[in-house]
């Protein structure tokens, strides 16, 4: 059966089988902008802001959606995010360029990260950006010296963790004991870090932050956390904090397969609102400004990656491997987390799937394999397969290993394509080279 529910939400199937993304027939996307390329539906793109938007504000109104970049950002994106009036966080100091490049409004941006080097955060200030979200005591004493020599006093948040395990793999876990992120709440560490936020003459601390990490199937992490970081907040409110914001992370998950059911974004905004109204009524705290930061769950479920089958490597009675044109190079969750997904053969989603088959990439490493033991009509080099649910942490941690370029990205809409990322050119390969 086709797997719809992780396809973007214009994705039909038409009458020779052929799949169809925003009114645009996969094969013709794959002849005119050649493969692989990663298809972005901007239908699907702006119903999940509007969703965010629309589920939170109607339960908690004020709430500010901030797009996670770092799953993936461009001028183009970066402009519907502001068309949508979504704001921004950025991890580095590339992200806030290309923010800034877009003519994105800075003030809502946010920018995190566990390492900020001080140029980044000199050229942050410089921008005039929203909040830093302070993320260890080095960070503290640096910024504040940064803001004093531009003459600025500058909003934060502070990161804090709260120790509580979200179920998810260990390398995007951030909220526990064990993490490099965030002020431990547990060894006194975020509290330290509130008084000496408090006494730092060029930083306003405005709220807390914490991020559990992603992707996140399970409510009650979010409502837990956020329960223990408003009661460790009111313990602060004598000592002159004054929590203004207050932000859950993002980490809300997506359907990579077809047997996967994630929280509705309905459900994630119940259980995070209904908390924070709750514990601020009982301690009789104002109810801060909520800011959510999906990155993931907008820009993931509207991509789709195409890439063409060339060899084909049948091994009796052990394995069928089905190279296409693409990779771990372009997509390296399978490889890096064991991220599963579905695969659909482009041209013949009509067609029973018949063979068990291995999508290996073109990357010189035995791992690179991009879906192990998946079922596919028979598969011809030439045919077109489509990999769904690819918007998120595909292009944005795509490399050039074995000096392949990477991919481009076309939007589509209503039967029209847009190109909004170029393929690399083998000289764009060597641009930074010196001779
Ligand atoms: C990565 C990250 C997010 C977004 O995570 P998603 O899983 O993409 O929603 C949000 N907030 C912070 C601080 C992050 O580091």
């Amino acid at each position: 059966m086709f797997p719809q529910n992780v396809f973007p939400d214009t994705t039909a199937v038409d009458a020779a089988g052929g799949l169809v993304i925003g009114g645009c027939r996969a094969l013709a996307l794959a002849e005119e902008y050649g493969t692989p390329v990663y298809v972005l539906d901007e239908a699907t793109l702006r119903n999940r802001c509007r969703s965010y938007r629309a589920e939170f504000e109607r339960r908690c109104p004020g709430t500010r959606t901030l797009y996670a970049s770092k799953a993936y950002i461009n001028p183009a994106l970066a402009q519907i995010f502001a068309e949508e009036g979504l704001g921004l966080d950025v991890v580095s100091g590339g992200e806030l360029a290309v923010a800034a490049a877009a003519g994105f409004p800075l003030e809502q941006v946010y920018f995190h990260g566990n390492n900020k080097t001080p140029d980044e955060l000199a050229y942050a200030v410089a921008q005039g950006i929203g909040r830093v979200v302070v993320d260890s005591f080095h960070e503290l004493a640096l910024l504040n010296r940064i803001a004093a020599d531009a003459g600025q006093t500058q909003d934060i948040l502070i990161r804090v963790s709260p120790g509580i395990d979200p179920h998810t793999h260990a390398y995007t876990t951030t909220g526990i004991i064990d993490s490099k992120f965030g002020f431990s709440i547990q060894t006194g560490d975020a509290a330290a870090a509130i008084r000496q936020a408090l006494a730092a003459p060029h930083l306003n601390l405005r709220g807390l932050h914490f991020h559990l990490g992603s992707p996140i199937f399970e409510l009650e992490p979010y409502a837990a956390a956020t329960d223990l970081v408003l009661r460790f907040a009111a313990g602060f409110r004598e000592e002159g904090l004054d929590l203004q914001e207050f932000s859950p992370g993002g980490g809300f998950a997506i359907a990579y397969t077809q047997d996967q059911e994630p929280p509705a974004i309905a459900d994630y905004a119940e259980t995070i609102v209904g908390t924070l109204q709750a514990t601020c009524d009982e301690l009789g705290m104002a109810l801060p400004t909520l800011l959510i930061e999906p990155g993931r769950s907008i820009v993931g479920p509207a991509g789709v990656a195409l890439y063409r089958i060339g060899a084909i490597k049948d091994i009796p009675g052990v394995r069928k491997y089905v190279s296409v044109d693409g990779g771990m190079g372009d997509n390296i969750r399978p490889a890096l987390y064991q991220a599963t997904y579905e695969v659909v053969s482009a041209g013949k989603v009509n067609r029973a799937a018949t063979e068990k088959v291995t999508i290996a990439g073109k990357y010189c490493e035995s791992g690179d394999v991009l879906a192990s033991d998946i079922m596919l009509p028979e598969a011809e080099p030439g045919d077109i397969i489509a990999i769904p649910a690819a918007g998120a942490y595909c292009p944005s941690m795509a490399s050039n290993y074995n000096l392949n370029p990477r991919p481009p990205i076309v939007l589509v809409k209503e039967g029209r394509s847009r190109l909004i990322r170029r393929r690399e050119s083998y000289a764009d390969l060597m641009l930074c080279d010196v001779p």
